[in-house]
């Protein structure tokens, strides 16, 4: 039986503000993912069909392996369509933020979200960075031990209907999957949770094709996405066996080899994790510093994106958040250098034995 998570007061209040809106922006993370996706679009489908007018905004665009996820195509994107955008947030008489609570991670969106008047509600499952609060939002549902927002999104929906087994439409339950399917690595890890396979059971039941989705998002690479992950284990990969670590890195010229595109870097920071004693992995690449962070990036024309993955009782959150100024997961994090490359590995190299255990 699927149990009800989410206080009831939490819920209600939830319930009232979107029953008082007519316009609904929801918005999520930049360089959204399956979950940012998943997420964002099962509520706009949701409520589309209980009569509200509900746009996704998105910082920037999604990878075309999730772009044929439905209503994907209708999403604003703000660093293309900024006018459009904004007239969103103005009309909103509510926004809902899945997959992240710090209005940074929101990217150039954080900053008109913060300004907005509209009430928020915040639906999501990281945690709370160090000295950050979301008080930016009169609700919020958070819950850092949920395996994605989309589920989160599927009790949310699940509680304010008062059943366990909402009639969702295949656009709804389709989106919820995907997320659950992508934050789990399709049902690899953070995956031991038996009310989430009740959940998956009735959405399969409500049409879902999961074998269609799994082919979908990860059976759909380009040849040079392909080629890029066989470089990068084959040519760069450099292993430190003391402390089980593998690193690595990418520099612009390297991505425009292999015409890179916004997530074709998606799962090769797992891939060294697979490799028997290596427990921590951290890839970085090269990126270009965007122009609402230029203030941020303190005169840096780089700026190098960081991922950690661990396996066990091993956080990264710590390294990526002391040392570059991110955060996330235990087992799974990210972080940002504004600088070079080599100043961006110099860091790592400098600091992983303090922060990676040996053992
Ligand atoms: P990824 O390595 O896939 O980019 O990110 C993995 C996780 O790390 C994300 O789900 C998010 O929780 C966290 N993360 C990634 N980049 C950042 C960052 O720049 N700042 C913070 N606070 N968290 C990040
Ligand atoms: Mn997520």
């Amino acid at each position: 039986m699927i149990s009800e998570k989410i206080p009831f007061a939490l819920i209600d209040a939830a319930a009232r503000l979107i029953d008082a809106a007519e316009h609904i922006v929801i918005t999520t993370h930049m360089s959204p993912d399956g979950d940012a996706m998943g997420s964002s679009h099962a509520l706009m489908h949701w409520l589309q069909n209980k009569g509200k007018k509900a746009v996704v905004v998105l910082p920037n665009a999604a990878p075309d392996f999730l772009m044929w996820m439905p209503g994907a195509d209708r999403a604003l994107l703000f660093d293309k369509q900024p006018v459009e955008a904004e007239k969103a947030l103005a009309q909103a008489g509510l926004i809902i933020c899945t997959d992240f609570n710090e209005p940074k991670r929101n990217g150039a969106l954080g900053d008109l979200l913060l300004a907005s008047q509209a009430p928020k509600i915040v639906i999501d499952h990281h945690l709370l960075a160090p000295d950050s609060t979301i008080d930016f939002a009169e609700v919020v549902m958070r819950y850092p031990e949920s395996p994605s927002a989309s589920e989160l999104v599927y009790r949310v929906i699940a509680q304010i209907e008062k059943t366990a087994l909402p009639e969702l439409s295949i656009e709804t339950a389709t989106c919820i999957y995907t997320g659950m399917m992508t934050d789990t690595g399709n049902f690899s890890f953070n995956s031991n949770f038996p009310e989430m396979y009740e959940i998956i059971a009735h959405l399969v039941d409500l049409g879902v094709d999961k074998d269609d989705i799994y082919n979908r998002v990860n059976n759909a690479w380009t040849a040079d996405r392909i080629k890029l992950v066989g470089y990068c284990l084959y040519e760069k990969m450099r292993i430190f066996p003391a402390s089980h670590t593998a690193l690595i890195f990418l520099s612009s010229k390297e991505l425009y080899k292999f015409n890179f595109r916004s997530g074709d870097a998606e799962g090769i920071v797992n891939m060294p994790l697979q490799i028997k004693d290596i427990y921590y992995s951290v890839f970085m690449r090269e990126d270009k510093v965007a122009d609402w962070e230029k203030e941020k990036a303190g005169g840096a024309d780089k700026k190098i994106k960081i991922s950690m993955r661990s396996q066990g009782d091993r956080p990264v959150n710590i390294f990526c958040h002391e040392v570059f100024h991110g955060g996330g997961h235990k087992n799974a994090s990210g972080g940002e250098h504004f600088g070079s490359l080599t100043e961006a590995v110099k860091l790592f190299l400098d600091n992983y034995e303090k922060y990676f255990s040996k053992e």
